[in-house]
């Protein structure tokens, strides 16, 4: 009978556990993500195909490749490349990308200038002395603003 009750309790133990591990796994993909575009999975797959020239200009040059088999896994990626270009051309994204880039950048140097004019100091209407905004008492004369 302790036998089993302890068995019960490991168990219990196990499951009180474990049982976060699991139930995590399984709310993670609630995450508002982004609908991905057929535009982000060929910019993707662009960015995959450069990534395995590079590698693949590595490997050559360690002497890991034969010349034969770099020359023609070259040729495969390029080509590949090329027709990923081919549909990104067509989609129109990479000029999307670029308007989307310019615009966030125009964005960014507009915004700034913004907030530095409400940077104003006010003055104390006790003392006069200069409060920093925010502030709930006059750090001269400790009156509440
Ligand atoms: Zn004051």
């Amino acid at each position: 009978m302790t036998l089993f009750a302890c068995a019960a309790l490991v168990i219990a133990a196990g499951c009180y556990v474990l049982f976060p591990l699991f139930r995590d796994s399984k709310g993670a993909p609630d995450l508002d993500l982004p609908d991905e575009t057929e535009a982000d999975r060929l910019l993707d797959r662009k960015t995959i195909i450069y990534r395995n020239l590079k590698d693949l200009d590595f490997e050559h040059a360690m002497g890991r490749l034969s010349d034969a088999d770099y020359r023609q896994l070259q040729a495969d990626y390029k080509n590949d490349a090329a027709l990923l270009l081919q549909k990104l051309d067509q989609l129109g994204a990479s000029e999307d990308l670029d308007n989307a880039i310019e615009k966030s950048i125009a964005a960014r140097k507009a915004a700034p200038s913004a907030p530095k004019t409400e940077r104003k100091s006010f003055l104390c209407p006790s003392c006069g002395a200069e409060i920093v905004p925010g502030k709930k008492y006059c750090a001269d004369c400790g009156k509440r603003l």
